[in-house]
Parts: structure tokens; sequence; C-alpha cells
């Protein structure tokens, strides 16, 4: 036989061999199963029967001592009624606690509150105090404001109304006052002679009037230049103004010419004071003059007309030289002739 089909036979009588040692090992073990599941039959039975001999003791144990389980009932009962009172009075106390635990929170809240509104009421009352600080100042600044503007607006009025008085002053003076010798002009004399007259005629003065003209004016100014002759002009000016009074009118007539008006003044006290006044003229220079008085009864006219030709008398006589009228022999002229004659003068000097 060949090793191969020994090989085979044993594997087939191993396989059976095994075949047969399963069928026993499971034929053991089916027949352990059938022992214990006895056992446990016979020992459920036993345990069955314990149990209902138990429950019977039980029965009557519980039937022997049904009063004393319904007083332990009824004491379980009332215990647990107590429990139930003692949690209601547990819960009535933490929900007293928890109340005044709320109603502290609320107080505390509240004071907080209080506290932080006093705090915010103290903030505003310090912000309406500054807005009413602010606005007080702000009130006083505009009063200031206003009462600096009237205040300015008094002083601009003050100052225009002092300046337009100046102005009115200055405006009068130069029309009343000759430019070059800050005497009156012919303007200023021309009313304030007339109504000296009449002043003097009124109150009982006598009044001399005097025509002044410069001797040989015209070579003066050739020889010296028209700034040499404004000067002398100027100083023969100054020198009747200082010599006479402030009531006097002393006035640039024309030209080199001057009229003065002296009231309460005598004929010869006038002539007097201008021989002092020519003798002390600067340059050599010197006036002829006609003085003539009066008691202001006469018409202006004719004592001006008068007082010329006594002038032009002593222009005649030589110059350098102070005439009366009353010293020369005048033709009377009448009134109508006089005014003629000034007119014809007024127009000829200016
Ligand atoms: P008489 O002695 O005859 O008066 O001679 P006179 O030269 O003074 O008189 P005339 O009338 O011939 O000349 C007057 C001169 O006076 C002429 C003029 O130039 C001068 N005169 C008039 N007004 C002014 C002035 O404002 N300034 C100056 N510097 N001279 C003046
Ligand atoms: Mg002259
Ligand atoms: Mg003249």
């Amino acid at each position: 036989m060949q090793l191969g089909d020994r090989l085979w036979t044993r594997g087939v009588a191993l396989a059976l061999l095994a075949l047969v040692a399963g069928l026993l090992l499971t034929g053991l073990l089916t027949a352990q199963s059938g022992f214990e599941t006895r056992d446990a039959s016979v020992l459920n039975a036993t345990q069955l029967r314990d149990a209902e001999r138990l429950t019977a003791n039980l029965r009557l144990a519980l039937t022997a001592n049904r009063s004393e389980i319904d007083a332990a009932l009824s004491a379980l009962n009332a215990k647990r009624t107590v429990m139930q009172r003692s949690e209601i009075a547990l819960l009535e106390a933490l929900t007293a606690d928890l109340k005044n635990d709320a109603l502290a929170e609320v107080g505390r809240v509240a004071q907080r509150l209080e506290t932080s509104l006093s705090e915010r009421f103290d903030v505003l009352l310090i912000e309406q105090q500054a807005i009413d600080q602010t606005q007080m100042r702000q009130l006083i600044i505009f009063s200031s404001s206003v009462a600096a503007c009237v205040a300015l607006m008094v002083a601009l009025l003050i100052v225009g109304y002092q300046q337009r008085n100046t102005l009115i002053q200055r405006l009068e003076w130069q029309a009343s006052t000759d430019g070059l010798t800050g005497v009156s002009n012919r303007r200023a004399w021309d009313s304030g002679y007339a109504l000296t007259l009449t002043r003097a005629n009124r109150i009982g003065l006598s009044v001399s009037v005097v025509m002044l003209d410069l001797d040989h004016f015209k070579k003066f100014n050739d020889r010296y230049g028209h700034g040499a002759g404004d000067k002398i002009l100027r100083l023969t000016a100054q020198a009747l103004q200082r010599s006479t009074r402030v009531t006097d009118i002393v006035a640039r007539y024309g030209g080199e010419e001057f009229a003065l008006c002296l009231e309460g003044c005598a004929a010869e006290d006038a002539k007097s004071l201008l021989e002092r006044i020519k003798s002390k003229l600067p340059g050599g220079m010197t006036f002829s003059a006609g003085v003539t008085v009066t008691d202001g009864s006469e018409p202006p006219g004719v004592v001006l007309e008068r007082a010329d030709r006594t002038l032009y008398a002593a222009k005649r006589a030589g110059r350098n030289l102070v005439l009366l009228s009353s010293e020369i022999n005048l033709k009377p002229t009448s009134a109508t002739d006089a005014n003629v004659m000034l007119s014809l003068k007024s127009t000829a000097t200016t």
C-alpha cells in the first residue's frame, strides 16, 4: 500500500473517531442538562410551598396585628399631617423670610435709588447753578455791552455835539475874521460897527471912528516882497488889537486899510493911541489915519465917510499923520452921498 493510501485510511479513521467522541460528549451534556432542570423544578416547588406558608403566616400575623397596623398607619398619617403643617409653616417662614429679604432688597434698592437720585439731583442742582451763573454772566455781559453802547453813543453824541459847536464856532470865526491878520473882517465890521453906534447912543457914550491906511505900502511890497508886506499887515493888526479894548472893533477894511470903532473913547485919546502904535511899527512903516467922533445919533455911513475924508486929508498933508476930523475943514456931506461913496469904496477894495 502506498503512502497516500495509508494516510487516507488513517484520516478517515480519525474522523470517525472524532465523530463518535462528539456524539458521546453531546449525549453527556444533554443528560447533565436534564438533571439540572429536574433539580430546579423540585427546588421551585419547595420554595413555592415555603412562600405560600410564609404568606399564610403573614396573613395571620396581619390579621392579628390589624389594629396595631391601623394605629401605626394613623400615627403615620398624623405625622404626615404634622409634617405637612410643618412644611407649610416652613414654607410660610421661608416665604416670610423671602418677603423680608425682598422687602429689605427693595429697601436697599430704594435707598440706592434715592442716593442715586439725590446725587443726580445734586449734579442737576450744580448744573442748574452753573447754567444760572452762565446766564447771569451773559446777562451781565449783555447789560454791560448795552450800557457800553449807550455810553459810547452818549459819548459820541457829546463829542459830536462838541465838534459841531467847535465847527460852528470855527465857521463863525472864519466868517467874521480876516484870514491874514486875525482881526475882524469887513462883514463883522458892518454888523458890529452899526450896533456899537446904536448902543453908545442909547447909553450916552461917545465913539471914536478911525480909518487907517499904511503909507506907500505898494512900494514896501515892491522893495521887500509880498510876504514881508503880509507880515507888516499882521504886525499892524496885532498892535491895534492889543492896544484896544475887548468891546472895541478892529477890522481890516480892505487891502492895507484898517477901521477902528472905539467905544467910550474921546477923539484925542484915540489920536494919542494911534500915534503910539505908529511909532512902534517895524521896518520904518508908517500909516495915515483919520479920526472922527460921534455920539451914535448919526447914520454909521456918514461917520465912516467923515473919518475916511479925514484920512485922505492926512494923506494929502504928507502921510505919517493922524488927523482929527475936527482939525480940518470938511464940507458936510449928506447921508446919501456918504453911502454912495462908501459903497464905491467898498467895491474898489474887495
Ligand atoms: P498910499 O500911501 O497912497 O496908500 O500908497 P499905497 O501904495 O499904500 O497905496 P496903493 O493903493 O497904491 O497900494 C496899495 C497896495 O497894497 C497895493 C497892494 O499890492 C497892497 N496890498 C493890498 N492887499 C495886500 C495884502 O494882502 N498883502 C500885501 N502884501 N499887499 C497888499
Ligand atoms: Mg496905502
Ligand atoms: Mg489904501
